[in-house]
């Protein structure tokens, strides 16, 4: 029997893409690992901590940082959020695929890794919603975010929907289940890559 190397499936695009329901669907179908985020952000009503992210204060941040646990971080909305490395390296080793949903600032510091792992394991997509308008009913439906925070997001997200040329995938997203589909497909496809087969 063959083995391989795992895949890092990085995705990014603006809140109300639909990416992060992808990826934690991904990961609930045991597809592949999510990797949690650190975030000094608070916790969403709902959001639990060790699992949607590690909720850190910006000292212990701060303190990750410095100890080399992060892999990158960024601030993002004007709060800090990073990858541990410990949510990706040790699952790639042993041939499991990870899923990491961070910022356009993220995606940067992982592709300019020089670490031959984390490139030979790398994929990035960009999901794009399907146009302005449904942006900004996604963002207003979720009902979470107060209005300036919407306005906020709703700029960051024009802003970060200039970089899709810098992935090497695109989805322009259409229904949930399309979206999924073809998700999925990119994964499995990825599986077949001879450079990843030990
Ligand atoms: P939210 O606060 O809505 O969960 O996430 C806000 C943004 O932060 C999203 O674009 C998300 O992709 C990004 N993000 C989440 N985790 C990370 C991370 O570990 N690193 C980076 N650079 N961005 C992240």
């Amino acid at each position: 029997m063959t083995s391989r190397t795992g895949i890092l499936l990085l995705v990014s695009g603006p809140s109300g893409s639909g990416k992060t329901t992808l990826c934690r669907r991904l990961a609930d179908e045991k597809e592949a690992h999510y990797s949690i985020s650190c975030t000094t952000r608070p916790a969403r009503e709902g959001e639990i901590d060790g699992k949607d992210y590690h909720f850190l204060s910006k000292e212990d941040f701060s303190t990750r940082i410095e100890a080399g646990k992060l892999l990158e971080h960024a601030e993002v909305h004007g709060n800090y959020y990073g990858t541990l490395k410990s949510e990706v390296l040790n699952h790639l080793a042993v041939g499991t695929d990870v899923v990491m949903d961070i910022d356009v600032q993220g995606a940067a510091q992982v592709r300019d890794c020089p670490d031959e792992k984390i490139k030979i394991a790398l994929i990035d997509l960009f999901v794009m919603p399907p146009s302005e308008g449904e942006l900004l009913a996604r963002l207003t439906g979720r009902g979470t975010d107060a209005e300036e925070i919407i306005a906020l997001r709703m700029k960051n997200a024009l802003e970060e929907m200039q970089h899709w040329p810098k992935y090497s995938y695109r989805l322009l997203s259409a229904t949930r289940e399309e979206d999924y589909l073809n998700f999925k497909s990119l994964i499995l496809a990825e599986r077949l890559r001879v450079s990843r087969i030990l």
